[in-house]
């Protein structure tokens, strides 16, 4: 039997390649590496169902252009003359409304709300990786910004997600001690988890390649051939390789692979960078939990024998330039936040490992999964943004369902690709 086909062999295209093997599918994945250029080697590591709200949200735009003046700052969008870049831009400016955001936020919510029982079912499956179950802390120095986070995370409380009352300076240092005197308040999220990334990319190959599924590595896909509304193969390592039904999670790539099919599906990419360092520094107080640090927008994540920070959007392009000022603002992010934390934190050396990636974004902030239009064996699962790791196994769980039961569960129906090619194509 032809394979199901999974181009793309980042978190995405690995957790479908699991859900379709659960269900007796023949499935190959295709990745073109280097997989450490890839969002799941480089990102945060965090599980956070809770965390559903999608990037376009009201007030960003005000934000963002005063962050555009700060070379620095969280955010750095390069205006560049390309059309798709200005009709995404216009389209994602058209998305930073309450309405938008709150439809987005539920969306999410429900999509995200098994995930964590998912990843519990990956691991009694026989999937290794490191992780650990130490909630996650939101840390903020001004008042005003905890009070604005913390009610917008109302409308997800109806999914059943806890989060902590919110806690002044000294509640949040005796939860975590590492904490400096600046942080005046915070809110715990006690049921999120963080993962290593590498080890989860590479214990799903692992399992995968144990039960004897091809993970092809190192290996370009140039082409999809279709014929009408049938995907026929793909074309990779100089070989035309047959398929029953093709799924692109080819992350911020996704466009390029498509583009050749004329559908539109306009994602970006939204760099971000992370640094590891091995071991941690030494600190008066080790961090001992996950932290979000919201006045520098920095994640930081402690793991077996190092600590990993991230943070940085930028939307400069599909590239993988390192960029030294936005790295050395990740490396000294944590010193208003973590006590003892070196003010001139190196960013080269013994030890020090940084990295740079593209999350997928798609201009209205939600994940794009489903039949690509015109097509009836042509899979879209991208655009998961900064929650790829934390809807991976649903987004798997998802196109399994519909390929093999032909029908989409209505929990995606709002990740539709259709929605960006209304009247291009027809429906699948
Ligand atoms: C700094 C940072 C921090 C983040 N933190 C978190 C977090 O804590 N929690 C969370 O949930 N999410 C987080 N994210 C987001 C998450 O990493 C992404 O949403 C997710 O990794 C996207 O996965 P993907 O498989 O779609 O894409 P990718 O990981 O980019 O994988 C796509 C793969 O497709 C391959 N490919 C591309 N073109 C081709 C081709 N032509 N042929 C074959 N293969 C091809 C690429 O080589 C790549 O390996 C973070 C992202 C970043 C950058």
């Amino acid at each position: 039997m032809q394979p199901v086909v999974i181009i793309g062999g980042g978190i995405i295209g690995l957790c479908t390649a699991f859900a379709l093997h659960q269900r007796g599918c023949s499935v190959m994945v295709i990745d073109a590496g280097p997989r450490e250029r890839a969002a799941s080697h480089v990102n945060a590591g965090w599980i956070v169902p809770t965390l559903a709200e999608p990037v376009p949200s009201p007030g960003l735009i005000a934000t963002s252009l005063r962050w555009m003046l700060r070379s620095d700052s969280p955010l750095d969008l390069r205006p560049r003359l390309d059309p798709s870049f200005l009709r995404w831009t216009l389209h994602f400016w058209r998305h930073c409304n309450a309405r938008d955001y709150l439809a987005g936020t539920e969306a999410t919510a429900a999509f995200g709300a098994c995930s964590l029982a998912l990843y519990d079912a990956m691991r009694e499956a026989g999937v290794q990786y490191e992780e650990h179950r130490d909630g996650l802390l939101f840390v903020y120095r001004a008042p005003a910004a905890l009070e604005h986070d913390y009610a917008a995370l109302e409308p997800i409380r109806r999914f059943g997600f806890d989060v902590s009352a919110p806690m002044d300076g000294a509640e949040i240092r005796t939860l975590e001690p590492s904490l400096a005197a600046t942080v005046t308040g915070g809110y715990w999220l006690p049921q999120e988890r963080s993962v290593r990334p590498d080890s989860l990319v590479r214990g799903l190959v692992d399992y995968l390649q144990e039960r004897g599924i091809e993970v092809r590595q190192d290996t370009q896909v140039t082409g999809i051939e279709t014929t009408g509304r049938l995907a026929r193969a793909v074309f990779a390592g100089g070989q035309r390789i047959p398929a029953q039904a093709i799924v692109v999670a080819a992350g911020a790539w996704t466009p390029r692979l498509l583009k050749p099919l004329r559908v539109n599906v306009p994602i970006e990419a939204g760099k971000g960078y992370s640094i590891d360092l091995t071991p941690a520094p030494a600190l008066p107080h080790p961090v001992s939990r996950p932290l979000y640090l919201h006045e520098t927008r920095v994640a930081i994540t402690p793991l077996d024998g190092m600590i990993r920070l991230a943070g940085t959007m930028e939307l400069s392009g599909l590239n993988h330039d390192m960029r030294q000022e936005r790295v050395t603002a990740i490396a000294r992010s944590a010193g208003w936040a973590i006590h003892g934390w070196p003010h001139k934190m190196p960013t080269s050396g013994p030890g020090v490992q940084i990295w740079n990636g593209p999350r997928p974004m798609t201009p209205d902030g939600l994940p794009v999964i489903g039949w690509l239009p015109g097509y009836r064996n042509l899979i879209v699962a991208s655009g998961h943004a900064m929650l790829g790791v934390t809807l991976a196994p649903a987004t798997g769980d998802a196109v399994a369902d519909l390929i093999t039961a032909g029908r989409a569960p209505d929990v995606i129906a709002p990740f539709d690709p259709a929605r960006f090619t209304k009247g291009e194509r027809g429906d699948h």
